[in-house]
């Protein structure tokens, strides 16, 4: 298919009309803002072989695409407007794949109130996608991984380790990972949790619009990664709970079944997409109210403190509370 006949016929309906993508048939999108907003933007890219592999299929590899992208926006807090795509076609991306593929967008766009506003189009052996999104935020409540502080609580939202034992019972990680001790709804659900993440939209824009939290990031490659980009970027020590993360009865059950497994190896396996926030606290009791009625898991694992010898480091705790030592912090690109 050409690239003119692809976007008329795959991409223009994606725009929802919208005055930003001036039909697909200039240079250029054009998104007006309102006075006491700034624009925020993030981009992603997920090659072929490495983050995706032609066999997930069409759906599930647009739906990652926009989902993982939509994640990075709401660690700032926003809330999304447009994105713009960056397609490579070749052979493989026939009428059928295409079909699937603005399916998956369409999803993912329905459900978290965004259209599609422009792109490119290029031939290439190897399949790549690109998601370049925008999100608004009012002036000054951005939400920033350089805003936590001293004796912050340290939150996260939902389960973590979910993804990660997705990818093992694909069998793309070698974990000889045995599921049978599953029943088929907690099959699917480890499996969705790897394909389908959930970007936390709706809670940091509530967290962000009440001033429960002014510091968030998404866990894209590992728990312990992540909370240790916020230390950084804070300037902090981080102090966490091993029996306060989140996990779910599926992955406890796969736990259970697979000894191989080190039960750390879920807080450092990444692909998550699930929310860790700071916040004061006197917050906590609201935090959690909100939870309820977002009907979101929320954890209090931890706290930030005083960085002790500048390292910016994660103290992990058991119950007894012996320090562990994490070996593995995430995934490294
Ligand atoms: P140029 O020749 O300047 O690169 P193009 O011919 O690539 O422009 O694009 C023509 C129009 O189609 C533009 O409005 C562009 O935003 C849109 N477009 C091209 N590829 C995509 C895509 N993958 N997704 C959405 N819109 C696209
Ligand atoms: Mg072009």
């Amino acid at each position: 298919m050409k690239e003119f006949e692809l976007i008329k016929k795959f991409f223009v309906e994606l725009t929802n009309r919208n005055e930003a993508a001036q039909n697909l048939v200039d240079d250029v999108a054009k998104i007006s803002l309102k006075n006491d907003e700034e624009l925020v933007v993030s981009k992603d890219l997920l090659l072929e072989d490495y983050h995706f592999l032609r066999s997930d299929g069409a759906f599930k590899i647009a739906s990652k695409l926009l989902r993982a992208n939509l994640s990075d926006l709401a660690a700032s807090g926003a809330k999304p407007l447009y994105y713009m795509l960056g397609f490579s076609k070749n052979a493989a991306t026939d009428e059928k794949f295409m079909r699937q593929f603005s399916r998956g967008l369409k999803s993912v766009q329905d459900a978290f109130d965004l259209c599609l506003i422009g792109g490119d189009t290029v031939a290439s052996e190897k399949l790549f996608f690109s998601v370049t999104i925008f999100g608004a935020v009012k002036k000054g409540k951005n939400m920033a991984r350089s805003q936590a502080v001293e004796n912050d609580l340290i939150f996260v939202s939902g389960n973590i380790g979910d993804a990660f034992l997705g990818l093992a019972m694909l069998q793309k990680i070698d974990l000889n990972l045995d599921a049978k001790n599953l029943s088929k709804t907690e099959k699917k659900y480890i499996l969705d949790r790897h394909f389908f993440p959930t970007p936390q939209i709706e809670l940091a824009k509530k967290l962000s619009e009440k001033k429960l939290s002014k510091c968030a990031i998404d866990v894209s490659d590992g728990l312990f990664s992540d909370l240790r980009h916020i230390c950084q970027a804070s300037k902090l020590d981080a102090e966490i709970y091993l029996n306060e993360l989140p996990i779910s009865d599926a992955a406890k059950k796969i736990l259970i079944k697979n000894p191989q497994i080190n039960s750390l190896d879920l807080f450092s396996g990444g692909d998550d997409y699930e929310l860790i926030f700071s916040a004061n606290t006197k917050n906590k009791k609201k935090i959690l109210e909100l939870a309820k009625n977002l009907k979101i898991k929320i954890s209090c694992i931890g706290n930030f403190k005083k960085a002790v010898k500048q390292k910016f480091a994660i103290t992990l705790r058991d119950a007894k509370n012996q320090k562990i030592k994490i070996k593995k912090f995430g995934y490294e690109h």
